[in-house]
């Protein structure tokens, strides 16, 4: 079944990490925008097919005004078929979330909450650059819950200014038993972004990246113990609230996004729309391509050895490309780095943080 993806590239203001296509913008222009989203839908040459799951991201899409929101899932319900029980989710930041808000986004049948919290320390808060403070998430979590949201996602940021692995357990013991849901993400330094200029300037100072695999290490088997499965690199779910939207994005299934730089993949060809609102109002991609066989295997061992899963050979082979011959994925084997379990191959779970350098060197 076919993922939908909107993409809302509003903010009230700019963090300072942040190289999203994402934009402090006036009433106005999200007025235009939302119109063009929605003829966009509207014109849509897929429409019919089954939809799963719908993922309003961003952004931050809970910072526009909630009828925007509504008038999108509209148009999508009235171009495809979505069945009943999709998985809905909307992208949310805690200050920007009010009672009233997310019972509104229950009514019109959104499902899934997920919150970028980043951290819970104020300092951190401030000093990348988020308007929410500590208070405010778990304002935003007793409301979700008294509005009837279950199913609730928050994400962290790893490698944060004097973070170690003392503070963020504490962080994610505080809302481990409100969210069925838990992405980590590593800080990552963005050309052109304020955190960029801040190191530059000794403004700020960031843990080294081996402290902060060793942090990840142990965030894994704490998150593990409490029931939270890590099922992709920087995703962990308690039983059943894997987010089926983004399994689509690694597994390789059909989905379409629309909006603002949104990408879609659909029967093997990838198109992603312009990333600057004057082309995207033109209609103007940012790229198309039909993939090539090579690109099919290349994705296919890229994507599934960042999931828990792994990819499969037979599927490789059957795609032409004998794997078994390759030298550098044989010592992989040999040394243990990739594990073999029947048909699947997987990482060995000790070697994720560095998961970006084995991929690269079998392709
Ligand atoms: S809220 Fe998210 S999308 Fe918006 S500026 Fe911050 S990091 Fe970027």
């Amino acid at each position: 079944m076919l993922g939908i993806y909107v993409h809302i590239p509003f903010c009230e203001s700019k963090c300072n990490y942040c190289a999203f296509a994402s934009f402090v913008a006036k009433s106005e222009l999200q007025k235009k925008y939302i119109n063009f989203l929605l003829n966009e839908i509207k014109n849509c040459p897929h429409g019919g097919d089954k939809v799963d799951s719908i993922f309003i991201g961003g952004g931050t899409p809970s910072c526009i005004d909630k009828k925007y929101i509504k008038k999108i899932l509209e148009a999508i319900k009235e171009k495809f078929d979505v069945i009943e029980n999709a998985e809905i989710t909307i992208e949310s930041n805690p200050n920007s979330l009010n009672l009233e808000k997310l019972k509104f986004y229950r009514r019109i049948g959104i499902n899934r909450l997920s919150m970028g919290v980043q951290s819970l320390n104020d300092k951190q808060l401030k000093q990348i650059g988020r308007l929410h403070n500590k208070k405010q998430v778990f304002e935003a979590l007793k409301n979700a819950k008294k509005s009837g949201f279950k199913n609730i996602s928050c994400d962290f940021l790893l490698g944060l200014e004097k973070s170690n692995f003392i503070k963020i357990k504490s962080m994610l013991k505080s809302v481990k038993n409100k969210v069925k849901h838990l992405s980590c993400y590593m800080l990552q330094v963005e050309n052109g972004t304020k955190l960029e200029k801040m190191l530059q300037e000794k403004k700020i100072v960031l843990p080294d990246e081996e402290k902060t695999i060793k942090v990840y290490d142990k965030i894994v088997k704490y998150l593990k113990r409490h029931g939270f499965e890590r099922y992709e690199i920087s995703n962990f779910a308690k039983k059943g609230y894997q987010c089926l939207h983004n399994l689509k994005y690694w597994t390789r299934k059909n989905y379409i996004g629309f909006g603002l730089s949104a990408h879609s993949l659909y029967k093997n060809k990838r198109w992603a729309n312009a990333n600057d609102f004057e082309n995207y109002f033109k209609g103007n991609k940012s790229y198309i391509e039909t993939l090539t066989k090579d690109k099919i295997i290349e994705e296919i061992i890229m994507l599934g050895l960042r999931c828990e899963k792994g990819f499969s050979i037979k599927e490789i082979i059957k795609l032409g490309y004998d794997i078994i011959k390759n030298q550098n994925f044989n010592d992989y084997l040999k040394k243990n780095i990739l594990i073999r379990n029947g048909d699947k191959i997987k990482i060995n779970p000790k070697f994720y943080g560095v998961n970006n350098y084995i991929i690269a060197n079998i392709l």
